[in-house]
This record gives structure tokens, sequence and C-alpha cells, in this order.
């Protein structure tokens, strides 16, 4: 447990932690519902500063990232996030992209793991997401050609060493404090020699100090696609530049069930945000048949985090029990259970646990 971490643990024996929420938009109120729901059933460790982002925070206070928001978040140090909506094209800057930016949140870990049976057995895998640099600094511009004011888009990417070599160390850092053997760095150095060269070339020397205790090899990223999909069994932990980190974990959330079942943590030092990996989920907003599980196992990283881990191990079994001995599922499992019913047999669970 880090250092803000123990301290935050110590205090909570008597007295709640302070915690950021911010409900999110389009499914993001429905799955932090229901996630409140079973916190509540746990005994909830937090005291809540509800705070607004996305569209909501344009719709609160005229701004994507209000800087309450952003105040919040640094006075406390931890929150839990829902999905935040970022029009394509036009419109405001990503306020995901802008929130680990402005609270230099480097890393992004998403574990996946196989909770219901489906095309994959057995997958336990953690992924580890470069979370600020890249092609995500979004220098991007158009130059106009004739009448064409957008006859061509260019977009630069940025990875520093320094950047590189913090995340690769945060990887291995994570690697032995989880009892992890082996991590592939993903990279696209054939092609992108400089941009993922240099991500490469500082996982390599950071891997060095770790050797005999953690294994290191690369992959180019196409080729790790089509490996996860073909022999996912083989991997243990991926390393990855901030583009593919965002690509690769949707797709290992699709070997486990799919965006419901994937949650995201973003560390910096000495501040985390616990979100789910999906988005707002515009197509089913407001229907209630949301899978809340995304945001639930956040909860239980959250837990984890502040060193109440044996409330995230109640979390998991209840989620456990209620998907495989209850059979209680959402649509999105072949279930027929709405989110709130979803909850309710968490709440049970919990409840006769
Ligand atoms: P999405 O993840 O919202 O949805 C992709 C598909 O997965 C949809 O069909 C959706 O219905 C389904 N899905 C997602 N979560 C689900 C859940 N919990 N239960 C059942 N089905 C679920 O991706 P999108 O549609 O590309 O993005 C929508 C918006 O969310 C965009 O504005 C995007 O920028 C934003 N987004 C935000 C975050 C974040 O806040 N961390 C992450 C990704 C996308």
């Amino acid at each position: 447990m880090e250092k803000h971490a123990h301290a935050r643990h110590m205090k909570s024996l008597l007295s709640p932690i302070p915690a950021t929420l911010i409900p999110g938009d389009g499914i993001g109120p429905e799955v932090v519902g229901a996630t409140l729901r079973a916190l509540d059933a746990l005994g909830s460790p937090f005291a809540w500063d509800i705070q607004q982002a996305g569209v909501a925070g344009v719709n609160s206070s005229g701004d994507p990232l209000p800087a309450s928001t952003l105040e919040s978040i640094r006075r406390t140090r931890l929150a839990l996030k829902g999905p935040l909506t970022t029009p394509i094209g036009e419109g405001f800057r990503s306020s995901n992209v802008r929130l680990r930016e402005e609270l230099q949140l480097y890393s992004n870990v998403r574990p996946v793991r196989t909770l219901v049976p489906g095309r994959y057995e057995d997958i336990d895998l953690v992924l580890v997401r470069e979370n600020i640099g890249g092609f995500y600094v979004a220098h991007e511009y158009y130059v106009p050609i004739g009448n064409d004011p957008r006859a061509v888009a260019v977009a630069t990417g940025v990875n520093s060493r320094d950047a590189c070599t913090r995340i690769a160390r945060f990887a291995f850092e994570y690697a032995i404090k989880n009892g992890r053997q082996k991590i592939t760095v993903i990279h696209k150095a054939n092609i992108l020699k400089a941009l993922t060269g240099i991500f490469l070339e500082a996982a390599r020397d950071v891997a060095r100090e770790y050797e005999n205790r953690v294994q290191m090899n690369d992959m180019i990223v196409d080729a790790c696609a089509m490996q996860l999909v073909l022999n996912p069994w083989q991997f243990d932990m991926l390393l990855c530049t901030n583009l593919f980190g965002d690509i690769l974990s949707d797709l290992l959330s699709g070997l486990v069930g799919g965006l419901g079942m994937a949650p995201g943590a973003n560390f910096g030092d000495g501040t985390a945000i616990f979100e789910a990996v999906h988005g707002s989920a515009p197509d089913i907003a407001g229907k209630g048949i949301a899978n809340p599980i995304s945001l639930l196992l956040a909860a239980c990283l959250m837990l984890e985090h502040v060193g109440q881990g044996d409330s995230a191990r109640r979390l998991r079994t209840a989620i456990h029990e209620t998907l495989n001995e209850d059979n209680v599922r959402t649509g999105d499992l072949h279930g027929k259970a709405s989110t709130e019913q979803f909850a309710d047999a968490i709440v049970r669970r919990l409840q006769t646990a």
C-alpha cells in the first residue's frame, strides 16, 4: 500500500474517507447508483463529495471539467467516476484526457478476469496503459490547400523517455506487488520508430533492473491483437502506449464478456481515480439495462487502494455468486435483469453473507 493510501486506511478506522464521486453521463448515473447501493450494503468507508463533469458539467456550470470538480479531487486525492461523454469531431476536448493531464494520472491499470463461463475460460490479465502522452496529447491541425481549409490533417504524438521510464517502472512494481510473472511490452516500433521505439527502449532498460524477478518480452500491436484472440493465456501483463492501451483494453474486455466486465484505475503520485473502461453508452442510456459490474469492480479496486481488501473480497464474492449461483445477469451477458435488479441481488448477497 502506498504512503497516502496507508494514511487513509489508518484514518478510515476512525472516520470516513473523503472521496469525490462523479456520476457522469449516459449510463453513468445508473451504474454509479447500483455501485453506491452495493457499497452502502458493505458499510461504505467513503464520505462522498458529489461533483459533475462531462456533459453533466456543461449543463451544470458550462464547463465539461468544472473547477470545483478538480478542486474536490485535488483535496480528496480519491475519486469514483462514471463515464463522461466526449462529442466526436467538433466540440469540447475529452474531460477524461483533461483530468488525467491536470492531475498527472500517468498510469491506467485495467485488469480483466473471467467471471462467467464464455468463449474463454480462466482469463486473468492486467493491462497497464501510459495515460498522458502518445497521440493523446492531441497536437492536431489541418493544412488548407486551395479552397479546402481541411485538405490535410496532421497529428503529432509525444513520448518522453522520462514518461516511458515512469510507466515501465510502475508496471514492474505492480508485477512484483501483485505476483505477476511476465510483462509484454506492446509497440509499433517497426513503423513508429521514434514514438513507440523510445517506449520499448525505456521498458527494456527498466526490465534489466527486475531481471530474474519479472520476465519481459515485446510484441508489435497488430500481432498482439491476433495473439490475444488466438491464445490470450500466453500473456500475463501488457504494458502499452496510450492509444494501443485504449484499443487493446476494449479487446481484453471482450475476452471476459464485454465492456460491462472491465474496471480501470488511474494513478498519479498520491491521487487515484477509479472508473469503468466503458463509455457513457448512449445507445442504452436511460433504459435501466446497463451492466454495473465494471464500476462495481472499479469500486473493489478503490477499496483495495484504501486498504479495505476484506470489503473488496466480499463484494467480488457477491458479484460472483449473483452471476453464477443466482443466475442474475444483465442483457449484455444474455440475462434478463435490469441494472436495479442486479443491484438488488448484489445487496441481498451482501446482507446474507
Ligand atoms: P461505450 O463504451 O460507451 O459503448 C460501446 C458499446 O458497449 C455500446 O453498444 C454500449 O451499449 C455497450 N456498453 C458499454 N458499457 C456497457 C455496460 N456497462 N453494460 C452494457 N453495455 C455496455 O463506447 P462509445 O459508444 O464509443 O462511447 C460513448 C461515449 O463515451 C463517447 O462520448 C466516448 O467518448 C465516451 N467514453 C468515455 C469513457 C470514460 O469516461 N472513461 C470511456 C470510453 C468512452
